[in-house]
């Protein structure tokens, strides 16, 4: 497969993986064992001297939707959902720093004995001094999703590259689950994903990284080792950017 020519380029990325895979196996909730695997990932990507951004939903506690679904009034379950990833920012933060990777948690709603509030100009700071910042809580606003808040977050943070884990190895032009003779693309446009609303991230999410031109990588966060094989371009995935 051909390398993506912007790959060595990056200095800065937003690292995007959804709350589901901090399950590991399990069907809910964290397991610290595979939390603790991926901040190997996140800490094999720091050394090859980026900087770091993440972004951790919160899919495998809460999700505002689907309490809605059940009676709960949306905005309240879209805040408890917020607070859900907070606590996956927790458990990644203690991850790395059980590696000896610095970090910080800054969350969007501010909660000042957890963690940091959401200041980019400090965020700015930790990044240069090497640490790993966690940006939690989303955009901090109830009918988003913490696609939208990574996307605003790298735009923000001037990241060069988004960089979406998950458990497809890229981008399809049919679910892969159950459509054997599915394709993947290694290059789309954000607007082919917008009109054939293709299942990467949120159209919000998608809209913001074309307006800023950031790239958006699509990989699969499953396999071991993917993150530094996404940033040396070796990695099956899908990179969503500009062109006709
Ligand atoms: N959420 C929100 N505003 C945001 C980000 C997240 O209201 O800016 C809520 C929303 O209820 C969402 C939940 O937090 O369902 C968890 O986030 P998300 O579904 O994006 O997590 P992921 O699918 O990445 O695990």
């Amino acid at each position: 497969m051909t390398l993506p020519a912007s790959a060595p380029d990056y200095k800065r990325i937003l690292l995007k993986l959804s709350g589901e895979v901090l399950m590991g196996e399990q069907d809910y909730g964290i397991d610290p064992a595979y939390v603790a695997r991926l901040a190997e990932e996140v800490k094999a990507a720091k050394e090859t001297g980026l900087e770091v951004c993440l972004v951790i939903g919160g899919g495998n506690i809460f999700r505002g939707v689907a309490g809605a679904a059940r009676g709960l009034d949306r905005t309240t379950g879209d805040y408890m959902g917020m607070l859900a990833t907070v606590m996956n920012a927790l458990a990644m933060q203690n991850a790395l720093e059980q590696i000896g990777v610095q970090t910080r948690v800054q969350s969007a709603i501010p909660m000042a004995s957890v963690c940091e509030p959401y200041i980019r100009r400090r965020a700015e700071r930790h990044l240069q001094k090497g640490r790993v910042v966690i940006f939690a809580a989303g955009t901090g606003n109830p009918f988003f999703t913490t696609d939208t808040g990574a996307a605003l977050r790298a735009a923000e943070m001037g990241c060069d590259a988004l960089l979406k884990g998950t458990s497809v190895d890229g981008v399809y032009d049919k679910d892969p689950k159950g459509n054997p003779d599915a394709v993947r693309f290694d290059t789309i446009t954000y607007g082919q994903v917008l009109s054939d609303n293709l299942k990467v991230m949120d159209a919000t999410a998608v809209a913001l990284c074309r307006e800023n031109s950031i790239p958006i990588v699509v990989f699969s966060i499953r396999e071991r080792g993917n993150v530094a094989k996404v940033l040396k371009g070796e990695s099956v995935q899908t990179i969503v950017q500009g062109g006709s």
